[in-house]
């Protein structure tokens, strides 16, 4: 969730490590720090806010060649000074990111053998068993094995010892970490974007991997701290699709950037006639579990409906939280698909091994090329989406259900369909090009939003109510149009906004029904919808250009993104780092 960048070069390393936290910034962070070997000593700096604070501490010209650093989102212990990381324990200085789930365990016992701890997190049991292992073995890699034997959750790890000036150390389980290097040294992170100023070249470490790191020299052990020879891999991204390119946030410039992944995801795998060769065929599962996180979880809600709409193949979903410790009832007639823009999202990427170790067949849906989800699942389709970095997904969420709705053809084995995405594209910047901040205007300055649709617009009503939430803070809750009355109308009051989305034709009449009871509270109504309509019983109404059914929902999201995005403006949030938020969430 956090970010962890280290150095080990010929280059000053605190330049190199501060870009490369800068750059991991859309993570998530409360708190950020270093340690970095000046003149042979060990110096830790670190501060709660932004990395700009930490900056202010710390000065770039100094002669210090090896640093590991840290952008924290607290789990264990408030975002403080004492509780951000680096974590010190005798001749051991640690960057964490993720969970450690037996902390309190650890800390016991090694409290008993007189360990004192300054912090309130998990993370300094880490520091401290390698030291106890340390002083007992005196051999550096061997206290990292151990420790990695008692550690039970998710980490990613850069590890410093002082009896060794020359060597960063690190090692993961569950978190993402790689290797990359340029001509001066070795660089650690937790994305190969965050380091693509210096090269695009990277080793990704697998679980239970100890990498030792000079400036000249990467030394990789397995779990038997035997040698091991990995290939190395180049980033396909450029470093410009990471950057604002004019744009006043990321969340803008990504929503902008929807018509090119829609058709490069849909050129993908359609264009020059070869669709039937890049899905796998998957014609003998007989059920389908979709597993998803957030907003990944709403666009399995609609490839659900599309799959068992037009595939007539049963198809159920799930949060991924709950999913990994339920009874699944699968064989294997069924194929579980699950869905993340990061391919490390911690309870997605669970439910996925529980199914493999229960013999079920996977496909993953992932952004992030090599992620841990994409390499774990038996077949894997790429979104193409791009380096996303805003916290609030939007151009993935896009890409996500473009691919869904391909899937949901192929399932059905209904080429013909097709047809109906050629041009998609233009309608796609139709929307993008409209006016919303008008209708911001109307939402801004209430505290309380409801979505209300029907069947996909359901899903879509989720979606829009999520991105409203997490990026202008107001609260909002979606609600199947049908079932408002059975409670929640109780809280629409006079001026209440409502955006009611209305897009099948078969169901718009309902929904309209459902509109008009909020409207007779009070509500102020936004009506989305794909048909002309004058009715009074909106107060604005935004209508979407009209294509078929399948693809309906490509374009429904659009407005609902840039609503969103308007009203945080208005609001003056931090819109591409909302408060408490973190992208990639590798914490289950
Ligand atoms: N669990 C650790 C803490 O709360 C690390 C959190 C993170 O991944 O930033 O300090």
């Amino acid at each position: 969730m956090c970010g962890i960048v280290g150095y080990v070069g010929k280059e000053k390393a605190l330049p190199r490590i501060l870009n490369g936290l800068k750059f991991l910034e859309y993570r998530g962070y409360d708190s950020a720090g270093v340690a970095y070997l000046e003149n042979n000593n060990l110096k830790i700096t670190k501060e709660v806010g932004r990395i700009s604070n930490l900056e202010k501490l710390l000065d770039e010209k100094t002669e210090t060649y090896l640093g590991i650093g840290h952008t924290r989102w607290a789990t264990h212990g408030i975002p403080s000074k004492i509780n951000s990381h680096p974590h010190q324990v005798g001749q051991f200085t640690v960057v964490h990111n993720g969970i450690i789930e037996n902390y309190l365990e650890l800390k016991t016992k090694l409290q008993k053998e007189g360990v004192k701890f300054q912090s309130e997190t998990d993370t300094e049991v880490i520091p401290a068993l390698l030291n106890y292992y340390y002083n007992q073995t005196k051999n550096i890699l061997e206290s990292i094995s151990l420790t990695l034997k008692e550690l039970h959750g998710s980490f990613a790890l850069g590890i410093i010892c002082e009896d060794d000036k020359e060597h960063i150390y690190a090692t993961r389980f569950g978190s993402p970490l790689i290797i990359a290097h340029d001509k001066s040294g070795y660089f650690i992170s937790s994305d190969v974007p965050a380091i693509l100023e210096y090269t695009n070249k990277y080793i990704l470490l697998d679980e239970n991997e100890i990498a030792k790191i000079s400036s000249t020299d990467l030394t990789i052990y397995n779990e038997k701290l035997q040698t091991i020879t990995k290939e190395e891999l180049t980033y396909e991204g450029s470093k410009e699709a990471a950057k604002l390119n004019g744009y006043e946030h990321y969340m803008l410039k990504e929503i902008h950037e929807e018509d090119t992944v829609f058709l490069d995801t849909y050129n993908y795998y359609v264009a020059d006639n070869k669709f039937k060769d890049t899905m796998p065929n998957l014609k003998k599962y007989q059920n389908i579990h979709i597993v998803a996180c957030g907003s990944a979880y709403y666009v399995g809600q609609i490839g659900a409906k599309l799959i068992a709409e037009y595939a007539n193949i049963p198809c159920y979903v799930e949060v991924a939280s709950e999913y990994r410790y339920q009874k699944n009832f699968y064989d294997k007639n069924t194929l579980v698909i699950v869905i993340s823009q990061s391919g490390e999202t911690a309870d997605t990427l669970s439910s996925l091994r529980k199914a493999k170790e229960d013999g079920i067949d996977t496909l993953a849906i992932v952004n992030v090329v090599a992620s841990s989800i994409a390499r774990e699942a038996k077949y894997t389709l790429y979104v193409k989406a791009g380096p996303e970095i805003a916290v609030a997904t939007t151009k993935a969420f896009l890409a996500q259900t473009t691919l869904l709705t391909l899937l949901a053809i192929k399932l059905a084995n209904r080429l013909d369909l097709l047809e109906y995405f050629k041009g998609l594209e233009d309608y796609i910047r139709i929307l993008l090009n409209k006016d919303y901040q008008k209708y911001a205007q109307a939402f801004y300055k209430h505290n309380d939003t409801f979505f209300i649709g029907r069947g996909i617009d359901y899903a879509l009503c989720l979606e829009g109510s999520l991105k409203l939430k997490e990026t202008s803070y107001i609260n909002s809750v979606a609600f199947q149009a049908g079932e408002l009355k059975h409670g929640t109308i109780s809280l629409i009051e006079e001026g209440t906004p409502v955006i009611g989305i209305a897009t099948r034709k078969e169901l718009i009449p309902k929904t309209i029904s459902n509109i008009k009871e909020v409207k007779a509270r009070g509500a102020y109504v936004l009506f989305l919808t794909n048909e002309e309509d004058n009715g009074d019983y909106y107060d604005d109404i935004l209508v979407i250009p009209q294509v078929h059914d399948i693809i309906t929902p490509i374009l429904t999201v659009i407005p609902l993104q840039l609503i969103a995005y308007e009203v945080a403006k208005l609001r003056k949030c931090d819109i591409d780092k909302p408060r408490n938020l973190a992208k990639s969430v590798t914490v289950e």
